[in-house]
């Protein structure tokens, strides 16, 4: 095979799948070519259970193959070719309503409904004989047949759910509500013994009508049989009795036409009555009609021309030389309507001379006569008698049989091909038709000839069939009911836990929902819904800790955040920026300034000899020192935009933007003279000392430089010469782009 081709296949199919697929289509196969018979011609087709398995695990395609390989028994048993195209369909049509979130039994019902129903008939139209009125029952039958499988399939789906988890045998589905897989579950048993109790009904109605009809024909033949046999022999005995007598008057030509009149008064059904001699001439007869004035009597002397012989006849020969009496074979009787005829022959002897006859008495019996037959009114309205001789002619038929007297009997016994009964079943019209004609029973007469009563078959199947489509059209009105009422209770159930869903989403306490759930929700959930309250009422205090904990904590690290911002930017000891702090401000100060052409001075403070300090007051009093400039610094500087830093050791800078260059001395200065005045406390003794600062300073325009180093160097050489200049001075000189003096001493 195509390498490309076969990848291409087990990328689609799962072959631990296919495997499963292939044993239960197998399961399928064996347990469809079992069907189980019901009544009539309805017999359950199980093995699609299995399909039905597959179908609703697996999907569509995998359900097609199963259904495929189930249908294979179906096709050759009982042909049936049209399961693998119904049975196919359906396992499609279930697959994709399953995957799509439908429920097996649904779709099969909409199934059989919408699709499987025409798909058959079309079927059925083009490829049975089956008569137009049979059909809805066929359609019923096939529905009946799909739920009951489905609802199997279905339940044993469910039973065994885990199984199919932890094998990984099944198809990704849109997750259900528990109130739909609540009504489904119901609705799938009461459908199921619903369906069954139906069926076991039906089928034992129908078997116990049919037995009791079977019975009822059966003892009808017997009846009618013995009737016959009694009808015919009570003419044999006539004739033989009448012989007897007419031996006694044999010389008597009067008497015996007396006696032929009396015997054909007391019976009637004989049409013609003869007295024949040894030689075969009739010398006596009677021509009876239904008539009394139509009938003729004849005695007719030897010595009359016209004579009629009878000595070929076999009745004449056999009563004459056999001596005995004799029933011929049923003929056809001389008249305008074909009538069944036997002639009955007794040989008359004189009482002296028994075993040698003289003459034949013989009677024409017209056999459609028969008691009770044709006046019988229960037979002509659903049975029919048939009467049928030992050579397979018909001797008397019901007229709605429509059968010809004497013509060839001829019937084809129903094998019960299709419709499955006990009961004897035969065509007799259209003998290779399947759907049977009639129903009968048979009485085998003693002289070789059959009785039948039969029974148009028609009326029974419609009656089984309206009883069927009765007792469904209530099992399908009593499955709605009763699916309404699963899914009502279903919803009481499952409401209670739809509200503790939908009440539990929000974390937050609710006063009034103490009558959240009534009194008719379940116990579990009302113990359900109490935890999760206890557990809710935890979870908020645990919340409102957990949400002051994280409050404290932020405000610490908020804290330590400021703080460590301080420690990278400000000098501890002074709390004034630290050197890093300034040159990066310096930058954004510069940039800011020169584009709004400002002019910054740059000033750098050096404490006049400040080791002496240290010296005399130590070098606590020295930091003490430190920190009381720099406080005086923040309060002369404090605009905004000011930059005060120490510098290193008792050096301080300060970045001044946006100053006026005429001022900036003064200001500067103001600060000297203040810091010279300011008392400086000892820390630790009583006693105060003063200090001076030298500070050296730079005026330029802002663009003069973008490195704070340039501005310094020209700050440290004023600061410098300040120094040399004797100390407590302000040396400041400003950038030659200003129109200041070059270096000033103020
Ligand atoms: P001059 O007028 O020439 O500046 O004399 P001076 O004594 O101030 O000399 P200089 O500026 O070189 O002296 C710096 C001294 O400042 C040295 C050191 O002992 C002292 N010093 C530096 N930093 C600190 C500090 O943080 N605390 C204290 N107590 N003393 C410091
Ligand atoms: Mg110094
Ligand atoms: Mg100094």
């Amino acid at each position: 095979m195509d390498s490309k081709l076969w990848v291409l296949i087990e990328d689609k199919l799962n072959t631990k799948h296919l495997m499963f697929t292939i044993i239960l289509g197998f399961i399928a196969m064996i347990a469809n070519a079992f069907p189980i018979p019901l009544v009539a011609n309805l017999q359950l087709i199980l093995g699609n259970v299995a399909v039905i398995i597959v179908t609703i695990l697996l999907g569509p395609w995998y359900g097609l193959i199963a259904a495929a390989l189930g249908s294979l028994s179906l096709i050759f048993s009982h042909n049936g070719a049209h399961a693998l195209l119904v049975y196919s369909a359906e396992a499609i049509w279930l697959g994709f309503a399953v995957r799509y979130g439908l429920y097996a039994l649904y779709a099969n019902f909409f199934y059989w409904l919408i699709a499987g129903t025409p798909l058959f008939y079309i079927w059925a139209k083009l490829f049975y004989e089956l008569p137009d009125s049979s059909l809805p029952f066929i359609f019923l039958k096939h529905m009946i047949n799909g739920l009951i499988y489905t609802c199997i399939g279905s339940i044993v789906i469910i039973m065994t759910s885990r199984f199919w988890n932890q094998y990984r045998i099944t198809q990704d589905r849109k997750r259900r509500r528990f109130s739909e897989q609540l009504t489904y579950v119901f609705t799938i048993i009461v459908t199921l013994s619903l369906l069954v109790s139906a069926l076991v009904f039906n089928h034992n109605s129908v078997q116990d009508r049919q037995v009791l009809l079977q019975k009822h024909i059966h003892d009808m033949t017997i009846q009618q049989g013995k009737a016959t046999e009694n009808f015919l022999k009570q003419n044999q005995t006539a004739i033989e009795h009448a012989a007897h007598w007419l031996g006694r008057v044999i010389d008597s030509p009067a008497e015996q036409q007396t006696i032929l009149k009396r015997l054909s008064q007391h019976y009637p059904n004989f049409t013609t009555l003869n007295i024949a001699n040894k030689h075969g001439d009739i010398t006596h007869s009677i021509l009876q009609s239904k008539n009394a004035e139509d009938t003729q009597e004849m005695s007719i002397q030897g010595a009359e021309k016209d004579v009629i012989n009878v000595k070929d006849s076999p009745y004449f020969q056999q009563a004459l030389h056999q001596n005995k009496k004799y029933s011929s074979p049923a003929f056809e009787g001389i008249g305008t309507h074909p009538k069944a005829m036997i002639a009955i022959s007794s040989p008359v002897h004189t009482p002296t001379q028994p075993d040698v006859p003289v003459a034949v008495l013989q009677g024409s019996l017209e056999l459609s006569n028969f008691t009770g037959f044709a006046n019988n009114q229960a037979f002509e309205i659903a049975q029919y008698v048939l009467l049928v001789d030992d050579n397979q002619r018909v001797i008397y038929a019901s007229a709605p049989l429509a059968l010809p007297t004497l013509s060839s009997f001829q019937y084809s016994k129903m094998s019960n091909q299709i419709y499955r009964t006990d009961m004897n079943l035969m065509n007799l019209h259209d003998l290779s038709n399947s759907s049977p004609e009639y129903i009968y029973s048979k009485y085998q007469m003693n002289n070789g000839w059959n009785l039948y009563i039969l029974e148009s078959f028609a009326p029974i199947i419609r009656s089984v069939e309206a009883q069927f489509k009765i007792t469904f059209a209530f099992l399908l009105l009593s499955t709605i009911i009763a699916m309404f009422i699963a899914k009502t209770t279903s919803k009481r159930l499952t409401k209670p836990l739809e509200l503790i869903a939908n009440n539990f989403t929000q974390i937050k306490s609710n006063s009034n929902d103490v009558f959240l759930l009534d009194h008719f929700a379940p116990r579990e959930v009302y113990k359900l819904f109490l935890r999760l309250k206890s557990s809710q009422a935890q979870l908020l205090k645990h919340k409102n800790e957990l949400e002051q904990t994280v409050a404290q904590r932020t405000q610490e690290l908020e804290d330590a955040n400021i703080r460590l911002k301080d420690l990278a930017e400000k000098d501890s000891l002074t709390g004034l920026y630290n050197r890093r702090y300034a040159e990066t401000r310096f930058e954004t100060v510069q940039e800011l300034c020169e584009r709004s052409h400002e002019p910054i001075t740059v000033a750098l403070l050096d404490l006049d000899h400040f080791k002496r300090v240290n010296d005399t007051y130590g070098h606590l009093a020295g930091d003490e020192c430190l920190k009381a400039v720099a406080q005086l610094l923040t309060k002369h500087f404090q605009r905004e935009s000011d930059i005060v830093a120490r510098y290193g050791g008792e050096e301080f800078l300060l970045i001044l933007p946006l100053c006026n260059p005429a001022q900036t001395a003064e200001h500067l200065n103001a600060f000297r003279r203040d810091l010279a005045d300011l008392e400086i406390k000892h820390p630790t003794e009583a006693n105060h000392f003063h200090i001076k600062t030298s500070i050296g300073a730079f005026v330029a325009h802002a663009s003069y430089s973008h490195l704070l180093e340039k501005w310094i160097k020209h700050s440290d050489t004023n600061l410098y010469q300040a120094k040399t200049n004797g100390r407590n001075q302000v040396l400041i000189s400003y950038d030659e782009a200003l129109t200041y003096p070059n270096q000033q001493q103020v």
